[in-house]
């Protein structure tokens, strides 16, 4: 099958002739449809993620189950089924207690595993939803990475109908899914974007700001009652100053690894609680990828072939697209 194949950091993954993986008891074997390219990704091909070469990378992905291994139940070949991102073991602490996302045995698909950006990938089926009738493998495809680690970050800060919610970053992956799911959820949503980006922001949200001192506007419309914080260190302290007390903040997809200062006493004062979400589990997964069978979540992605690739990771950092880039098999 073909698979890129990563050999030395920075420099552009070889599109390679591998061997197909076969299926081994209890795992499945995916034929993938769809794969989002993500600043992860960017980051894991930077050799940020000790990743261990060489290896295909890529860890957003949809397909059709091709072939199951021995004792498998509950898939079957020509299942449509989206991936999360990692695998986990189902019996630690933390999957026993739902929370999969932190399981110490957790590994993720295009770093601790062969990754997405192949013909072909094996998977866990634990780790696989089927899709929904009236999803397409594109939007399945990033389901897991940005609509269910927002989804859990909604309920995290308990999005009510009728509650003011401010989302930064509202023009990136992350933040124009985000505006949409704090929708679905019943909130008024006010998006914050750079100028260039507003105009596509402003088809979802309910007011848009492109001031770097947003938080004084946002008071003039009663102030917020919850963020989600899609931006991290550069906007962090106007998401504070924008909460009314006792509010939460969702702090998903910040991927800086510099420290940020906070204002402390600002935070004891207003008992703003700031809550990290590193990803969704499997049931935020099934449930983003209802929103989005439901339409109450319009997938916004461009499509591009496989041999793009190479070109998308060193563009991420400067990319000016609008919502997910998916490389589309076939195409
Ligand atoms: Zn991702
Ligand atoms: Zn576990």
């Amino acid at each position: 099958m073909k698979a890129y194949v990563l050999h030395k950091f920075r420099e552009p993954p070889v599109l390679s002739e591998v061997e197909r993986p076969r299926p081994a008891p209890g795992r499945v074997v995916v034929r993938v449809a769809a794969a989002g390219v993500c600043y992860r990704d960017y980051l894991a091909w930077q050799g940020f993620q000790r990743v261990k070469l060489p290896a295909t990378p890529g860890h957003e992905f949809a397909g059709v189950v091709e072939e199951v291994g021995e004792g498998v139940s509950g898939l079957r070949p020509g299942d449509a089924v989206a991936g999360m991102m990692y695998e986990y073991c189902g019996e630690c602490e933390y999957c026993r207690s739902g929370r999969e996302y932190l399981c110490r045995s957790r590994k993720i698909y295009g770093e601790d595993l062969p990754g997405a950006f192949a013909e072909y990938i094996s998977a866990d089926p634990k780790s696989l939803v089927k899709i929904p009738p009236g999803v397409s493998f594109e939007a399945a495809s990033f389901a897991a990475c940005v609509l269910s680690t927002v989804v859990r970050g909604v309920r995290k800060i308990g999005i009510k109908p009728g509650m003011r919610v401010l989302v930064t970053g509202a023009g990136g992956g992350v933040g124009m899914h985000a505006v949409q799911i704090a929708k679905a959820y019943g909130a008024e949503v006010i998006a914050v974007t750079s100028p260039a980006k507003a105009e596509a922001v402003s088809k979802y949200a309910d007011h848009v700001m492109t001031s770097k001192v947003f938080s004084e506007e946002v008071k003039r419309l009663g102030g917020a009652d919850g963020a989600v914080e899609a931006v991290g260190g550069p906007t962090l302290e106007q998401t504070i100053r924008s909460l009314n007390w006792g509010s939460r903040i969702a702090l998903v997809g910040n991927v800086d690894p510099q420290p940020t200062p906070v204002a402390l006493g600002l935070l004891i004062l207003k008992e703003v609680e700031i809550l990290p979400v590193i990803q969704g589990g499997r049931r935020d997964l099934e449930e983003a990828l209802q929103l989005l069978a439901k339409g109450a979540v319009k997938p916004i992605y461009t499509v591009h072939s496989f041999s793009e690739l190479p070109r998308l990771l060193e563009e991420t950092p400067k990319a000016s697209h609008l919502g997910r880039r998916v490389i589309k098999f076939g195409s």
